[in-house]
């Protein structure tokens, strides 16, 4: 019997009995288009429960279902024993997958709870506990690992449910929304201790449920986290600043303290012994943070491969400090458009001589490669801009080859709920065709095709439109990639999805295939430098390799 079961949902629910085409909707990340990835906010919540004595299990449904097509949901989910069960909708491509697990789980345990979490039940959590009575609470916000002991007492009898912080629930048929605790009072009660990962697998017997995404055992890596919040206001992002501050109940950008984040670091390397990435820009963190925590790194004798991102282009003193602290680095930026203008229109301000400068300081300096993001779906952003990035492109593999990677892909399948996009879409040029959650749910549930399934198209570019862009620029990507020698996509898979988006079914192939389409996953790894340090990092390498081999 568990306390609480933390569950993730693929993003549809029966994505292995449906005939679709799924597209490169998630190509750039480390998920197949189902999203297996569970939140990094699994390992936070296990981590302050279990030092507390509260029995916790992770439960990655997608990953089970995508690596096993015996996987029986249903009987897995009746065969758990737990006073909580619950459901991470953060992310809202979710939304199909979470809400029929929630209904599964109500069925086979009406006397627990459960419940949902995340950026995307808080924005909707008026609609979900006006007309889904199966889900019983929502956690709002985006820091509340610390209101999870809490809401278990409460739940179990040791305590009342009006007090749990941030909890929205019914009480005799009526919603009720407690009180909202500000999140940037609690930014340093979230830990990221992997070991807790660790014990739950061995006292469990199991990995796979525990696997952060499928592709794990093949490039795994670690997270952690400086900040939660964000000073942008990218237009697309649910995460931004005005996201932030209008959704999310949250004031302003917090960071979080030097020793957590160094404690994460060091439980990513004795534990688990793969590349860390920490999300957020360090250097934007000011001087001080960004010098503290460097040289902290090294201090620490931390050595495994590390990503970082930055949201603006650095000057050539942040590369000097990761050079002399971090023993293998890579950088990622997100210009999202090679045009200017195009790039101002998503939120951010910066030109190519500055984007270039960065990355030169970066190769100049040692890192292991830079990684650089482009969009498809922006505003103001026509066919004739998209193959502009592709020429843009073009010179920086002939300028930096194999070392710098650049990727463009759609914004799919939705933008985000909060973001100016949905909330100014006049203003910002885009259709919405998604308000609700249940027109999301809809969405999922009704569309054959990734491109049917987006939430929005542009004054510049329909649906169709990014949809065929998508794929005539990787595949132009892929053709200019073989003629350099450098390592790229299938060509010919390409085409073969550039001629099924046709939405009346003549050309009904290649559907149902659950993979990358433009970018191949390796082209996302940043190193695949383990380190073993201790027995944990042993038995969690040896059983990766296990499982690699074993994959159904
Ligand atoms: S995409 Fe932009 S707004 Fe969103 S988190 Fe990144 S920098 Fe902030």
């Amino acid at each position: 019997m568990y306390d609480i079961v933390l569950m993730h949902a693929p993003s549809i629910y029966d994505f292995r009995k449906r005939v679709r085409d799924y597209g490169p909707v998630s190509d750039v990340i480390p998920s197949t288009p189902i999203f297996e990835m569970y939140p990094i906010g699994f390992v936070s919540i296990l981590s302050q429960l279990v030092p507390l004595g509260y029995r916790v299990k992770i439960e990655n449904l997608a990953v089970e279902m995508l690596m096993d097509k015996n996987f029986d949901v249903e009987k897995r989910i009746k065969g758990l024993e737990s006073s909580i069960f619950s459901i991470d909708l953060h992310w809202l491509p979710h939304v199909h997958g979470a809400l029929n697990i929630a209904r599964i789980v109500k069925k086979y345990h009406p006397e627990s709870a459960v419940m949902l979490g995340g950026l995307s039940s808080t924005y909707y959590h008026m609609e979900i506990m006006r007309n889904y009575d199966f889900i019983d609470f929502i956690l709002l916000g985006d820091t509340t690992e610390p209101f999870f002991p809490q809401l278990i007492d409460a739940f179990q009898g040791g305590g009342k449910l009006e007090d749990v912080p941030n909890l929205a629930w019914r009480e005799n048929g009526r919603i009720r929304i407690n009180r909202i605790e500000p999140p940037e009072r609690y930014i340093d009660s979230v830990r990221l201790d992997y070991r807790y990962l660790i014990k739950q697998c061995i006292r469990n017997l199991s990995v796979k449920s525990a696997l952060p995404y499928s592709d794990w055992i093949i490039s795994p890596s670690g997270m952690t986290f400086i900040e939660k919040g964000c000073h942008h206001n990218c237009v697309i992002c649910g995460g931004s600043k005005f996201a932030y501050e209008h959704s999310y109940f949250r004031k302003g950008v917090s960071y979080r303290s030097i020793d957590n984040v160094i404690d994460d670091l060091l439980s990513i390397q004795e534990n688990l012994g793969v590349p860390a990435f920490i999300i957020g820009d360090v250097h934007e963190a000011g001087r001080k943070y960004e010098e503290e925590l460097l040289k902290r790194i090294k201090e620490n004798g931390i050595d495994i491969p590390i990503m970082f991102e930055i949201f603006n282009p650095a000057p050539e003193s942040f590369y000097v400090n990761l050079e002399k602290n971090v023993s293998e680095y890579t950088v990622e930026i997100s210009p999202e458009s090679s045009d200017e203008n195009v790039r101002g229109f998503a939120g951010r301000y910066y030109n190519n001589t500055g984007l270039e400068k960065t990355v030169e300081y970066a190769k100049k300096h040692g890192a292991r490669k830079m990684d650089i993001f482009f969009s498809i779906g922006l505003s103001h952003q026509t066919r004739e801009t998209v193959l502009k990035d592709i020429d843009y492109m073009d010179k920086m593999y002939d300028r930096y080859g194999s070392w710098v990677h650049l990727f463009t892909s759609p914004i799919a399948p939705f933008v985000d709920p909060g973001s100016l996009a949905f909330e100014m879409n006049e203003k910002f040029g885009y259709r919405i065709f998604a308000r609700t959650l249940n027109d999301h749910y809809n969405l999922l549930e009704y569309s054959k095709s990734w491109v049917d399934s987006l939430n929005y198209e542009t004054e510049w570019l329909t649906r169709i439109d990014i949809g065929r862009l998508s794929l005539e620029a990787g595949y132009l990507i892929a053709k200019m990639k073989k003629e350099k020698n450098l390592p790229g996509s299938n060509i010919e898979l390409i085409e073969k999805f550039m001629n099924s988006i046709s939405h009346d079914g003549a050309n009904p192939l290649p559907r149902n295939y659950i993979g990358p389409i433009i970018y191949e996953k390796d082209e996302l790894v940043w190193s695949k430098n383990i380190k073993i340090k201790n027995v944990n990092c042993f038995f969690v390498n040896l059983y990766r390799g296990i499982l690699g081999l074993t994959r159904k």
